[in-house]
């Protein structure tokens, strides 16, 4: 809900936002991880992201448990909820840290220890991306809005307490790093046709190859309109086509109606609007 906030509020000051998050074991306190992309141009990056300009904390115990900084850009920023000072937190790299006593700001205002909206005060305290105004907007409408106004209000408060009582500064890293493996490659990182082909398995066949027995042509009511001039073979289409049914010649894309279920993902991708749908002949 926070990530969600925070996108809201980039949203409402004329902002693209994306938020989302990532679950491991889906239990009430175990560490779980939220993202969310801000930009002033359209985002169509829907990848997690690897590479932040800033990491929040809300728990500073995971400090000690994993490696919260990686691949935080050398000149990004960590914001945590502890009662320490920037500079008695130690991250293994040098960097500007924003902290707050979210936890007591949470206790004090909301009588529970529930740190996510009172740490949005301190993102707005400690970063340019959004003001503490548009924080309390997003508030409103993502707690209040699930929540009830009264929640929304409440929690408003509590981020501005924390706005208030944000501390910015510089720590030093002294603790050596685990270095970590990046998992998965960024779509931006993958080579076109990097994806896995046709692979039988005692399931059924996946991977590309799977979608040859499912001719979801029929389905669709809307199809894929290409614009050959407009196109800049930038192949954002190529990727986002849920059914691999997009192709590339020399110098053009081709779709195949077979398959398109006319989902207009690629029109809505698109970056130059080269794709429109419309009815069929
Ligand atoms: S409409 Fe959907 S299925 Fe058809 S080509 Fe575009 S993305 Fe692929
Ligand atoms: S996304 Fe648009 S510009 Fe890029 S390859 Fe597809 S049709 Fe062409």
């Amino acid at each position: 809900m926070a990530a969600q906030a925070l996108a809201s509020a980039a949203f409402e000051e004329g902002g693209y936002a994306v938020a989302f998050p990532f679950f491991g074991s889906e239990r009430r306190g175990a560490p779980v991880l939220a993202f969310t992309r801000i930009d002033k141009n359209p985002i169509r990056v829907k990848t997690q992201v690897y590479e932040p300009d800033c990491i929040v904390v809300l728990d500073e115990g995971l400090i000690e448990q994993i490696d919260v900084t990686v691949g935080l850009k050398k000149d990004g920023m960590a914001i945590v909820n502890t009662a320490k000072r920037p500079e008695e937190i130690d991250l293994g790299m040098d960097l500007k840290v924003a902290t707050v006593d979210a936890t007591t700001v949470a206790l004090e205002i909301l009588k529970r220890p529930v740190t996510n909206s009172a740490i949005l005060g301190a993102i707005a305290k400690a970063s340019d991306a959004v003001s503490i105004e548009g924080i309390e907007k997003g508030i409103i409408s993502i707690f209040g809005g699930r929540l009830g106004e009264k929640v929304g209000l409440i929690n408003a408060k509590a981020a501005r307490a924390a706005y208030d009582q944000t501390v910015i500064g510089q720590s030093k890293g002294k603790i050596k790093k685990k270095g970590v493996e990046k998992w998965m490659p960024t779509v931006q990182e993958m080579l076109p046709g990097a994806a896995i082909g046709e692979q039988d398995t005692p399931f059924g066949k996946v991977g590309m190859g799977s979608m040859v027995e499912n001719k979801t042509g029929s389905w669709k009511v809307f199809q894929p309109k290409y614009d050959k001039e407009k196109c800049t073979m930038c192949l954002t289409c190529w990727w986002a086509c849920p059914e691999g049914c997009i192709y590339r010649t020399k110098d053009k894309l081709e779709f195949d109606m077979s398959y398109c279920k006319g989902c207009g993902i690629c029109a809505n991708e698109c970056p130059v609007d080269a794709i429109a749908m419309g009815r069929g002949e």
